[in-house]
């Protein structure tokens, strides 16, 4: 562990300090004004601090401090004219852009702004070349997957696209860590628990596997006891009881009074309170919501912990129906659970895609199979001869109609890139970026439309992506996932065994491998939207190396008796940091106006005017990428009803 970190500390010749991460944004002016078109321009390629990655935020934070424009001088006229530009290069931006097309013709001028250094939004690709193997791992979004089926309009554009969901089954290797014998583990921590021991993990997440009885509820609870866990029998008999045996903690109520009630609980305080469990059992389950909400279960409902298949309902004969106010990533959808498919890059490759649908030049290619190993051509997604073109680095400051909003033939959008800021004027604008910054950038709405925006909270989230020299640690430990809810990332794994269109992915233990690590930075005890706030806070503020030592540390204390060795056995380490991450979704324990069927701030926020409209996952509460693809279709349905 203390051996020094050669390899990774400094990114592009640059040392990743505090400081670094709080440049002025004036100050962030590169050498070139297209830094697109640079030799090498590569950013998939890059590891460190990725995600919002320093030089992505500066300016957005600038015009949230009120300071921009004292720096921002007298903007350079670019002369361009578009009939369209769209605010934000994720799936949604991007799928607007594909939506004008059709309905206004191929040929239509669309220009795409993104503040990052790479397009896709949240859908970003993270490439490895460890000891000559090539590996993939996704910076964000993971999956073609949504609690509720695809709209025909999403489902559509995935059609269009060529992405075949049902052949999913074709490419994943479903029993590959199974032949290991490899099962989830659970990682006692000694500050949470007294003592660190890694041992089989015997909650379910969602049920009992079905398919095999060795992994049933019962056969895991049976391995943990015997491995002897660092908690105390009170507590082991208490999670015997809740896995397994069939309370009615509500005798007397119906279904419905029983999920009103429990909506209005937490999961923490449904365990306490109601099933009457150790703490020890509470601080085990703390961390399971992460992944989906972004907090633990001091801040998500007991009814959706049952819709989510905690332990503890059994006995509560709940209707398996949707209840009200429930979350809806908590309802189970059969049709929706089919509908699958993991790229090992994520849906990075619907991001891609969808670039090659717009600009073929810069991803050449005809199948969803050969996106993956097809590199992108950067310099060709600025191509003033193609009637598409993608600005990356390059945040919008301002969006207003030239003249009234009522009677206006164009839009102007102004936007900083390196250092300078320019203007260029289009018949229409799609604000497909993330809610909270449409206020500091579009002067021209309603202040309650403002605050509706404002009140999109963005769900932090870091997903780290380990590239390992090999796994034979995991294999000799048995295990390919970890549950950890007392360290910093609180879930970690092998990455998913996928290989398509001649990507092969690690078969054998002394294969390089990419492990997925997840945190969500939480502050339980605090309502969710102020847990949010102060891990978007702390994501900003914590550097890359501070995250190192944590990833190397949990690592090390993890798999070390499985001969694991940090600085040995890691190749990379890319932090993709989403300060701004999931789309807020709508929580019953603090949103009364959603649980009793008001008017959501969603609906307000995402109002057109005139020749602008609204997309992004935000304008739905709901983080997924079908979202952003329905969101995306109204937006341009809302414009184009105009042309
Ligand atoms: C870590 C993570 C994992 C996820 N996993 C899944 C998953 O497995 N499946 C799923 O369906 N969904 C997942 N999601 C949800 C994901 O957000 C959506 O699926 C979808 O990718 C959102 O697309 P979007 O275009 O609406 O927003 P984004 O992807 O956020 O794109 C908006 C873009 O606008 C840019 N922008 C903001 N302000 C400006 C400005 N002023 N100027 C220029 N650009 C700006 C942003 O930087 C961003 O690049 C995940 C999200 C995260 C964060």
């Amino acid at each position: 562990m203390h051996r020094r970190i050669t390899r990774r500390d400094f990114i592009n010749g640059v040392a990743v300090t505090a400081g670094a991460a709080f440049m002025p944004w004036h100050l962030l002016a590169g050498d070139e004004s297209d830094p697109q078109k640079l030799r090498g321009y590569y950013p998939p390629a890059k590891t460190g601090m990725r995600g919002s990655h320093p030089g992505s935020f500066e300016v957005a934070h600038s015009l949230r401090d009120g300071t921009f424009w004292d720096s921002a001088g007298k903007p350079i006229d670019t002369g361009e004219t578009f009939d369209l530009i769209v605010v934000g290069g994720g799936i949604s931006g991007l799928a607007a852009a594909h939506f004008y097309r059709k309905a206004v013709g191929e040929k239509a001028r669309i220009l795409i702004l993104d503040n990052h250094d790479d397009f896709g939004g949240h859908a970003k690709r993270n490439e490895f070349h460890i000891n000559r193997a090539f590996r993939l791992g996704f910076g964000g979004t993971f999956s073609i997957e949504s609690p509720a089926p695809y709209s025909a309009v999403a489902k559509g554009v995935i059609e269009e696209l060529g992405i075949d969901v049902p052949s999913y089954s074709k490419y994943f290797d479903k029993h590959l860590y199974r032949s290991f014998e490899l099962y989830p583990k659970f990682f006692f921590d000694k500050e949470t628990f007294g003592a660190d021991k890694l041992v089989i993990n015997p909650i379910p997440h969602g049920g009992d596997d079905a398919e095999d009885p060795e992994r049933s509820s019962a056969a895991l609870l049976k391995r943990f006891t015997s491995e002897d866990p660092p908690i105390s029998d009170q507590a082991k008999g208490d999670l015997q009881r809740l896995l397994l045996e069939s309370e009615d903690y509500f005798p007397g109520l119906t279904s419905d009074e029983k999920k009103a009630k429990l909506a209005r609980i937490s999961y923490a305080n449904y365990l306490r309170d109601t099933a009457h469990v150790h703490e020890e059992i509470v601080k085990m389950q703390q961390a399971l919501p992460h992944g989906l909400f972004g907090v633990g279960i001091d801040a998500v409902s007991a009814q959706d912990a049952w819709g989510l298949g905690f332990a503890g309902f059994k006995g509560m004969k709940l209707d398996p129906t949707p209840g009200k106010g429930m979350n809806r990533d908590a309802i189970p959808n059969e049709e929706a659970e089919k509908y699958f498919f993991h790229f090992p890059d994520g849906n990075a490759s619907i991001a891609r895609l969808l670039v090659r649908k717009l600009i073929p030049e810069a991803l050449p290619g005809r199948e969803m199979t050969d996106i993956i190993l097809t590199k992108a051509d950067y310099a060709k997604l600025e191509n003033p001869a193609s009637p598409v073109q993608i600005r990356l680095n390059s945040t919008a400051v301002r969006v207003k109609h030239i003249g009234d909003s009522a009677s206006a033939a164009e839009v102007e959008v102004t936007y900083a890139r390196e250092g300078k800021v320019y203007t260029a004027r289009a018949k229409h604008s799609i604000l497909a970026c993330w809610h909270v910054v449409i206020p500091y950038i579009w002067d021209e709405i309603p202040e309650k439309q403002k605050q509706a925006l404002a009140s999109a909270q963005k769900v932090p989230l870091l997903y780290t992506n380990v590239a390992l020299r090999n796994w034979t640690s995991f294999q000799k430990l048995g295990t390919n996932t970890v549950y950890a809810p007392g360290m910093y990332h609180t879930f970690f794994n092998l990455d998913l065994p996928v290989s398509i269109g001649g990507y092969e992915c690690a078969r054998k233990p002394a294969e390089p491998i990419v492990v997925h690590m997840m945190k969500t930075p939480c502050h339980p005890g605090l309502p969710a939207r102020e847990q949010h706030t102060m891990g978007r806070i702390e994501l900003y503020t914590t550097t890359f190396e501070t995250m190192e030592r944590n990833i190397r540390d949990q690592l090390a204390r993890t798999l070390g008796a499985g001969g694991f060795d940090p600085a040995r056995d890691i190749e990379a380490i890319t932090v993709n940091r989403w300060p701004h991450g999931y789309a807020y979704e709508y929580n019953s324990l603090w949103d009364s106006f959603w649980l009793e069927g008001g008017i959501t701030p969603c609906e307000v926020a995402r109002k057109p005017l005139g020749r602008i409209a609204i997309a992004n996952a935000d304008a739905g509460a709901y983080a997924y990428t079908d979202e952003a693809i329905n969101q995306a279709w109204r937006a341009v349905g809302e414009i184009t009803k105009r042309v």
